[in-house]
């Protein structure tokens, strides 16, 4: 017998047909002799809602009151769900994020797990229960308010459970089969990737892939949990991601030795681009800007300094950020503008971000010289580049984007000849 931990994303329980549906699912998992623990995402689309409700009434919400407003999309899902298990003969509990032993730092909205203590769930697993939790929230350790975790944290929730618990195996269930070579709304030849490396899903995450949240891979690869990717409407097996090198991924017989060089290719629509324009060209100006943004408290992604116009003494550096961080960096930049001395600042929120990952990358020649022919044989213009061992990845005007990754995936031959399913879900 064993302890599966089954996350079950908003798509999954966006209304009473979905919510039976997961209730029976994890009664047949019970049924086969293991005990579970579910963390639960908000039902369908509510996280967007509430957030489109709170901008009716301001555009300058209290952090604490908008993690209050979030943090209910999940107990919503969570008090029903056990409501379903309980009306199919079940037995199930529910509890916040808090009454989980969430522990979390006070930074409202992206807040950081602490410390994990589930000791309700554990008396609720001893006591042959199903024990569901509300996932993305916790508790401020020092503030005792109610705090959420950044969009899609729910899964960051049921890893960390997972790994209190020491659970076998957490199991992500969503609207489709697995993790795909691209979003497979975007490309239908995209195929499901039967096993992953937790390196190469970091960047697939990172690079803005929506199926995981970038945390949970971090967290699942610190503590070596195995991750299982799957849809909650099929029982096909989906994706795992494999947390350390000694559960390399097992070669069959027969097949090549190395590993296929191209793992996927992800894009990301949610960033802007800043352009600090006309920057003195001397030591210190671009520790002093990005001094600026990180007391700003901003995550910077690529950064582009052009080369200093002859004569001129000056040079312009760009670099993309969250959207949703854009407003208060560039309220920074412009407090630090005579200081520094720049000229100006440029913002654009139209351009998107696609990335091709693979670990085959570092020792194969050849790859970043098909990805931009790709690119500039659909016409797309890069306006900014960035790699890594595993990773390149290019900005792009944004109505771009779409067909920049169908080329892509088209020239790293990751087409498949049938079309992938997507299950349910707006991918808003
Ligand atoms: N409901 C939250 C969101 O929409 C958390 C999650 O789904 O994981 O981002
Ligand atoms: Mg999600």
């Amino acid at each position: 017998m064993s302890l599966i931990v089954q996350k079950f994303g908003g798509s999954s329980v966006s209304d009473a047909d979905g919510i039976k549906r997961v209730a029976r699912r994890i009664m047949d998992t019970r049924a086969q002799g293991h005990d579970v623990v579910v963390v639960v995402s908000a039902m369908g689309d509510t996280t967007d809602d509430l957030l489109d409700l709170a901008g009716q009434l301001t555009d300058d919400a209290p952090a604490r009151e908008m993690d209050m407003l979030l943090s209910s999309g999940e107990r919503i899902s969570m008090a029903l769900l056990a409501m379903a298990i309980d009306a199919a003969g079940g037995k199930a509990v529910s509890f916040t994020g808090s009454q989980a032993g969430m522990v979390t730092d006070a930074v409202h909205g992206k807040a950081r797990i602490i410390e994990v203590s589930p000791d309700r769930v554990r008396k609720a697993i001893e006591r042959q229960h199903v024990a569901i939790v509300a996932g993305f929230q916790g508790m401020s350790k020092d503030s005792h308010n109610i705090t959420t975790m950044g969009r899609g944290g729910s899964d960051t929730t049921a890893v960390a459970l997972a790994a209190a618990l020491d659970a076998d195996v957490c199991e992500i269930y969503t609207d489709v089969d697995g993790v795909y070579t691209a979003d497979p709304r975007i490309v239908s030849s995209a195929q499901k990737i039967d096993k992953i490396s937790s390196e190469e899903m970091l960047e697939m995450a990172a690079s803005g892939a929506k199926v995981l949240h970038l945390r949970c891979v971090e967290y699942a690869r610190r503590f070596g949990v195995p991750l299982h990717v799957r849809s909650s409407f099929s029982t096909n097996e989906g994706t795992w991601v494999l947390p350390s090198p000694d559960d390399k991924i097992k070669i069959q017989e027969g097949e090549p030795l190395e590993q296929p060089i191209i793992s996927g290719v992800a894009h990301d629509r949610s960033e802007a681009k800043v352009t600090v324009v006309g920057v003195p060209d001397i030591p210190g100006k671009a520790a002093e800007i990005f001094g600026v943004i990180a007391g700003a408290n901003s995550n910077i992604d690529m950064i582009v300094q052009n080369v200093s116009t002859a004569g001129r003494g000056k040079t312009d550096i760009s670099f993309t950020l969250p959207i949703v961080e854009g407003k208060d960096a560039l309220a920074a930049l412009h407090e630090a503008q005579e200081r520094i001395g720049f000229e100006g600042v440029e913002y654009n929120e139209k351009i998107g971000k696609l990335s091709l990952i693979g670990a085959g990358m570092r020792s194969n020649p050849g790859v970043s010289f098909r990805f931009f022919e790709a690119l500039s044989a659909a016409g797309v213009n890069v306006d900014m580049i960035s790699t890594s061992e595993i990773r390149i990845s290019i900005v792009t005007d944004a109505d771009k984007l779409d067909t920049a990754v169908k080329a892509v995936h088209t020239a790293f031959n990751l087409d498949s000849d049938d079309a992938a399913t997507v299950y349910g879900g707006t991918g808003r």
